[in-house]
């Protein structure tokens, strides 16, 4: 009964830890869960308000497919504010999550044949929406030693004819590497000269460290604008990944597809959420910055305790929430009987003789590494870096 498309993905591979480790935690099990990407922050207090309000007011019903104008008017001056970018109504989308505007954007613009370039290491959902659309997904492989940005040269040998688009995340989520305004122009360029539509997903936009700057691609000229859809969400800014909130702003009739796509799909995004995320978008900004310091302390204390274990080597994010260390030293060696020779063998071993549960890298492209997201407790993390070094320890 099922269809030839759905034999191409598999379950995001993120939520399949996630959900694994919060079963061995039901069990009583004193698990470390690293899996998922997720703000362990509340909700600030003031975008709860505005949706119990909304709830109390009666703004309960179906709204515009793609977003109340309120909303869109949130959206629009933030993207002026905080990005530079002028869009007008007709070019914003409002999504249930980051994720459906991606989805949305696959569907409209992907179909049979099309390539559609993701730098690897890569967020594991993109390959799957390509493929979702019986479009291929192609892979750029970047290199931990140019901070996991694509070398101009590299991407452009990778394109030929059938390639529609360029999916680039930044900051990243595996590597937490960001793209500087200079490889950005770069990557612009090619982008113009070969007509390659640009998704930009910039969720971690406000998470940068070390004094980073977040560029948006679509700010560099007014071609590479026109060639480029900058996708956003409330998830990680604003500690709301439950309330499915999401965000596209781009060319007129991309937009104009995806809420073709919407109105035949899901219809609009919650009601009450809309007023949520317009207290967000327009309400205090503090929470932000204050979450942003307690991941940059995280980041600092967990990438020092990784470089401070024997066959671990850690590059230091410059963005988002993650760690990616190089585990690949310890490929070859044994824990007891139990043979390590690859990134899911370390995760599992990992997961079951330390209890600490985190991503291999090999779902998001490179089995040298492993993901490990701090968007949890220092106490957490301070158990976690024991509980490594001693399960490191423990190979021969
Ligand atoms: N893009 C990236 C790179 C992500 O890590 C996430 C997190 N799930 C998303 C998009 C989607 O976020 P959401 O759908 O929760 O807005
Ligand atoms: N972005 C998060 C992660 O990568 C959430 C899970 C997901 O959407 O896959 O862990």
């Amino acid at each position: 009964m099922l269809s030839e498309r759905v034999g191409k993905i598999k379950p995001s591979p993120t939520f399949a830890m996630d959900t694994k480790a919060k079963a061995m935690k039901a069990e009583g099990i004193d698990i470390v869960n690293f899996g998922v990407g997720e703000p362990d922050f509340d909700t600030p207090d003031h975008i709860k308000e505005a949706a119990i309000k909304a709830i109390r007011d009666g703004f309960t019903k179906y709204t515009a497919v793609g977003g109340i104008d309120p909303l869109k008017d949130a959206i629009i001056e933030k993207l002026k504010k905080d990005n530079g970018l002028d869009y007008t109504r007709e070019q914003i989308i409002v999504s249930c999550g980051a994720k459906h505007s991606l989805y949305n954007i696959a569907q409209a613009c992907y179909g049979p044949g099309d390539e559609v370039l993701i730098p690897s290491p890569y967020w594991v959902s993109y390959p799957d929406q390509v493929l979702l659309n019986d479009a291929v997904p192609v892979f750029v492989k970047t290199e931990e030693k140019d901070g996991f940005a694509l070398r101009p040269e590299a991407l452009e040998a990778k394109i030929t004819k059938k390639t529609k688009a360029l999916i680039l995340n930044s900051p990243s989520n595996p590597t937490g590497g960001i793209y500087d305004r200079k490889t950005l122009q770069a990557v612009a360029e090619i982008a113009v000269k070969h007509n390659i539509l640009v998704v930009a997903d910039e969720i971690y936009e406000k998470l940068v460290y070390d004094g980073h700057e977040h560029v948006s691609i679509g700010t560099l000229g007014k071609e590479i604008k026109e060639l480029s859809i900058a996708v956003n969400g409330f998830s990680k800014s604003y500690a709301m990944t439950g309330w499915r909130m999401g965000y596209a702003a781009g060319p007129k009739d991309i937009v104009k597809a995806m809420t073709n796509i919407q109105s035949q799909s899901t219809a609009s995004p919650a009601s009450m959420v809309q007023k949520a995320a317009i207290a967000a978008l327009t309400g205090p900004q503090d929470s932000v910055g204050m979450m942003r310091d307690e991941f940059d302390r995280r980041r600092k204390f967990l990438v020092q305790g990784l470089n401070s274990i024997d066959g671990i080597s850690c590059f230091t994010p410059a963005g988002a929430f993650y760690a990616f260390p190089n585990v690949s030293a310890l490929y070859g060696k044994k824990a007891g009987s139990r043979p390590i020779n690859n990134s899911r063998d370390f995760a599992l071993y990992l997961l079951e003789e330390a209890n600490i549960a985190l991503v291999h890298g090999e779902v998001f492209g490179d089995d040298n590494y492993i993901r490990i997201s701090y968007a949890t407790s220092m106490e957490t993390i301070d158990k976690a870096i024991k509980r490594l070094r001693e399960a490191v320890a423990r190979l021969a």
